[in-house]
């Protein structure tokens, strides 16, 4: 670190910055600073977001870089702001919510936004402390990189960092402030906002900064008479099954999805109480706060569609007719089969399509429920047996020894009229080896509370490439221990 760098108050991260949302004007966001926290450290990075972002390929080297990125320092170029969002929490009307603890510095040129999570409080942050836990921090962190390598799309991290001022959830724990970077943070909930507001005028200028800034073919669609904002809801909806389809088909739930928690682009975004199921269980309830099981993994391709139900009715009155607006909807039912249909089959290594498809997929998700068998565990062992022939460490994770051997006949005998020859290398590509369990994470936190980071690098180091092999790494891959399932996730973060 220079002489100069330390004299200055202000970093520069070496980015240019853009107005992006801040153009929308007052109505939708307040400027303001971030609070400081005291002596911050590293505790996670992720080059591959700084690559992305164009940083200097020195810039973790700065202390300046440390501050900024926990709101510590202003950042140059920048006037940060905290957005304005209302939502429907587990199925009931929240009212006004809104970023209570992520502050944007803003867009880059290279068009992303990056926000700090837990950098203090906003207007918006109601009886919050405006803070992030260490844990909860970590778990995004390492989570949002996991799931942009399997391909499945989120919201980024840049990075996390720590600091040991105290913050009190159950108990004193230390804060910590995740970079987060997306295209756009704008959820279903800006537009409930305004729609439940009767701000009919600012509802329009948000639909059309987003429709011209990531949807512009809904400009010029024929589809509903050219209903630009119809086309944008159909879009919309379209992105969300996209998405449902792969957090089904990884066995990933989210546990939150409340409307504030979905993402107008169809990106995973508001890592909590999430969970990679181990053994697959369709009623699993990730988030101990979630009593009537809501969100339960099975729930979420439904949840997905109430949710974009409320967006629809909060661009009612832009799209102008309630017929139209529902008919919107409709391509959910068929985009959410169909993708994930698509993904099993690309787990089940099958590169074309037969009418059979469904009936195998549906057998094999049955016998996985009766046996609760470790579902990444599984589709691994399998994707093997399609290399080596050898069912045995596959037919070892059932108990129903017969039902499973009827299963696999089945599959062989549709493997047989498939076109593809590499199917085992189909289904190593299809089925990761590595996944964010949440023993694996917790691991990683515990050891992050004493100052050892090792745990999160290594595991960002296996998550950003979670199909390799990745030699030496297998204890990671095992099945999760018995205390794993006495691990309690809440929405307390
Ligand atoms: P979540 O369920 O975590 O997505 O949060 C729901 C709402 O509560 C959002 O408006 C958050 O900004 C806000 N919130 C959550 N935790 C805090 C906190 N510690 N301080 C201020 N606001 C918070
Ligand atoms: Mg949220």
């Amino acid at each position: 670190m220079s002489l100069l760098a330390e004299d200055t108050d202000v970093a520069d991260l070496g980015l240019r910055w853009k107005p992006g949302f801040a153009a929308l004007g007052p109505a939708f966001l307040t400027h303001l600073r971030p609070t400081p926290l005291p002596d911050p450290y590293w505790v996670g990075h992720s080059e591959s977001v700084a690559r992305e972002l164009g940083l200097p390929a020195d810039w973790r080297q700065s202390d300046t870089t440390l501050a900024a990125l926990t709101g510590t320092l202003p950042v140059a170029g920048t006037n940060p702001f905290a957005t304005v969002y209302s939502g429907h929490q587990f199925g009931v009307w929240a009212g006004q919510l809104g970023d209570g603890r992520a502050i944007m510095l803003g867009e880059t040129e290279g068009e992303l936004e990056v926000q700090l999570k837990g950098a203090g409080r906003t207007p918006y942050s109601r009886g919050g402390d405006g803070r992030a836990v260490l844990r909860s921090s970590i778990r995004e962190f390492l989570c949002s990189e996991a799931m942009h390598g399997l391909g499945i799309p989120t919201t980024r991290a840049l990075s996390v960092t720590g600091s040991d001022a105290r913050v009190y959830r159950e108990a004193p724990e230390s804060a910590a402030v995740v970079a987060r970077v997306a295209p756009s943070f704008i959820r279903f909930g800006h537009f409930e906002h305004f729609a439940a507001n009767q701000r009919e005028d600012e509802l329009r200028a948000l639909a059309d900064y987003v429709i011209d800034r990531y949807y512009p073919a809904c400009r010029t669609t024929e589809r509903f008479n050219g209903n630009a904002y119809a086309a944008f809801l159909e879009a919309v909806s379209e992105r969300t099954a996209a998405l449902l389809a792969q957090w089904q088909a990884v066995g990933f739930c989210h546990g939150v999805m409340n409307t504030d928690n979905m993402s107008i682009l169809g990106l995973t975004i508001d890592y909590g109480p999430f969970q990679f199921l181990d053994g697959f269980d369709p009623r699993h309830i990730c988030n101990h706060s979630d009593t009537s099981g809501r969100y339960a993994f099975n729930q979420q391709p439904n949840v997905a569609y109430w949710n974009l139900f409320c967006l629809a009715q909060a661009l009612l009155p832009l799209i102008g007719d309630q017929e139209v607006a529902v008919a919107a909807l409709e391509s959910y039912k068929t985009v959410f089969p169909n993708a994930f249909e698509a993904r099993m089959r690309a787990k089940l290594g099958l590169a074309d399509a037969a009418e059979s498809d469904r009936a195998l997929i549906e057998g094999v998700l049955k016998l996985l429920a009766a046996g609760k068998v470790d579902y990444t565990i599984f589709w691994r062992r399998l994707s093997h047996y399609m290399a080596d022939s050898n069912a045995e460490p596959v037919r070892d994770l059932f108990l129903d020894r017969a039902g499973f051997d009827t299963w696999l006949l089945s599959f062989s005998e549709r493997h047989a009229q498939s076109v593809r020859a590499d199917a085992g290398r189909l289904m190593l590509q299809s089925n990761p080896k590595y996944v964010l369990r949440n023993h694996l994470g917790q691991q990683a936190i515990e050891a992050a509370a004493q100052k050892d980071f090792s745990g999160v690098a290594t595991l960002l180091t296996l998550l950003q490439t979670p199909c390799e092999e990745h030699p030496g790494a297998d204890a990671y891959a095992g099945f999760p221990p018995d205390w794993a399932s006495t691990i309690e996730i809440s929405c307390s973060s």
